[in-house]
């Protein structure tokens, strides 16, 4: 049976990256009938910031991308938050000092700053595990004297010299890391908080994973996690690993970061995230007006494809077609334009019933009120190809609800002459007494009108666009005529003759 995990720790806002983890874990899982597990990593007590965890809840909310288990639903492996699982870790941590695989550092944060001092690019390992106070350097005695005075200390892994150590990744195949180039990671804290290391291995074993997708900025940790599954004794129940590609920046320079979106004028979080601390909101995808649908659509297709030219997928299709074996070992490049496109097609593609709270709430922002959701209905089918973001949905949609607020003049003023305020006096008159309003009708009499008078169609047909909707955009005119219906129409032209 098929279990995976996404194990944030709740250290700031989720960007790119974290959801498309969120994403091909939950693709698989769903696609293999299995269990997607929440699983929040707030061991770092010194990392953690408020309200972190309820925004990636709020996030995969908003997503869709529900967990199977999680602290919020609870399941059969709660608690699923590592804080509240503290009390498990040691023994395993003991049980690795027993077997001599880690062993007991009795150094102070002051001794640890002067070797760093001392030595440049100190790394704790065997190269001077030796000159630290631990329980390899010291005697056993001196050991037992410290443990019975309560001397804070910490359990370190202690790594092998000359192994290598490997293990088959399902996107980038063999991987072998050699073990004298990894240091001797801490697993339990002075306080009795193990460190991820210890605590992503620990649970992804009780908590039987089968297959852990991360990101492959946790590759260098890998041969820490392996050798303790190893040591524990648990290697054949280890889960499958898949580390996936990184996001790249769109000029493919380097991973995307989360100081990126600031500085190219793009989000690269899913919502906007306030950081209490620093007062700093970093803009999100949600608030920009994607549409959760696109938002997925893309993600997936960074560093995933199913090998044909479809670009657009619901979630559905993505549990039918994901395959680990299609995902790209090569960073994907993230490209802002691109994801727009993703967006205007699913706003394209939603119904105007979907779309209409949404719509609705944009427009009352903007304090236009809606009282006719059928009417609403209509105007969002007519201008919904023109849309990329939602709050587009207001310049596009405005002068359905309201008289142009402004009107581009420019656009007509300089080519006006007598002969067309004549035009419009009479279409004025001809439209108030038109026995059918639709489309066809309206463009025929406008057309037979303008030939009356001897004007040239297009000379005519940009003043009608400015006096209904203010300036040069918007639907097929005769559309938005039969929209605003005959009266308003009529109105309109009045208006604009004055
Ligand atoms: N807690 C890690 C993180 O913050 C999870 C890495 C993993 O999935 O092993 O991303």
């Amino acid at each position: 049976k098929v279990r995976v995990r996404f194990a944030p720790s709740p250290t700031g806002g989720l960007h790119l990256g974290g959801v498309r983890t969120v994403l091909f874990n939950y693709l698989f899982a769903k696609q293999h009938n299995g269990t997607f597990v929440l699983r929040i990593e707030d061991t770092d007590q010194t990392r953690y910031v408020e309200g972190a965890e309820q925004y990636i809840l709020d996030c995969l909310n908003w997503c869709g991308l529900h967990a199977d288990e999680s602290p919020e639903v609870g399941g059969p492996f709660a608690p699923y938050r590592q804080s509240e699982r503290k009390a498990l870790y040691r023994e395993y941590a003991e049980r690795l000092v027993a077997q001599g695989h880690a062993y007991y550092a009795f150094d102070t944060p002051a001794e640890l700053e002067q070797k760093r001092k001392e030595i440049p690019n100190f790394q704790y390992g065997q190269a001077h595990r030796n000159e630290m106070r631990n329980s390899i350097s010291l005697s056993e005695h001196e050991v037992d004297t410290l443990l019975d005075a309560h001397a804070p200390h910490v359990i370190r892994i202690k790594m092998p010299e000359d192994e290598h150590i490997s293990f088959n990744d399902m996107i980038r195949g063999d991987v072998s890391f050699d073990t004298n180039l990894v240091d001797d990671k801490v697993l339990l804290k002075a306080d009795g908080m193990p460190t991820y290391h210890l605590a992503v291995v620990v649970d992804d074993f009780l908590m039987k994973i089968t297959h852990a997708f991360r990101g492959e900025e946790w590759l260098p940790s890998a041969p820490v996690h392996l050798l303790l599954w190893k040591y524990l004794g648990w290697w054949d129940q280890m889960p499958k690993w898949a580390h996936l590609p990184l996001i790249l920046k769109p000029d493919g320079h380097g991973k995307l970061s989360k100081r990126d979106g600031a500085r190219l004028g793009f989000p690269v979080y899913a919502m906007n995230w306030f950081d209490a601390k620093t007062q700093e909101l970093t803009p999100g995808f949600r608030e920009l007006g994607f549409l959760p649908e696109a938002f997925i659509n893309l993600l997936a297709t960074l560093g995933w494809n199913d090998g044909t030219e479809q670009e657009i997928f619901t979630l559905d299709e993505l549990i039918e077609k994901f395959s680990i074996e299609r995902v790209n070992k090569a960073g994907a490049k993230f490209d802002f334009e691109k994801a727009k496109w993703f967006n205007a097609e699913w706003i394209k593609r939603s119904s105007a019933e979907s779309l209409a709270p949404k719509v609705k709430t944009i427009l009352e922002d903007k304090g236009i009120t809606v009282t006719d959701d059928n009417y609403l209905s209509k105007v969002i089918d007519t201008i919904k190809d023109r849309v990329v973001l939602l709050p587009d949905f207001y310049q596009q949609s405005s002068y359905f609800f309201a008289v142009p607020a402004e009107y581009d003049l420019n656009a007509v003023k300089p080519k006006w002459t007598d002969a067309k305020t004549v035009f419009f006096n009479t279409l004025s008159d001809t439209f108030k007494a038109a026995p059918v309003w639709q489309p066809a009708e309206l463009e025929a009499t406008f057309k037979a009108l303008a030939e009356e008078k001897g004007l040239k169609i297009g000379d005519v047909m940009l003043p009608f666009r400015i006096m209904l909707v203010g300036g040069k955009f918007g639907p097929h005119v005769f559309d938005i005529a039969t929209l605003l219906g005959q009266e308003e129409t009529v109105n309109r032209i009045a208006l604009a003759l004055v």
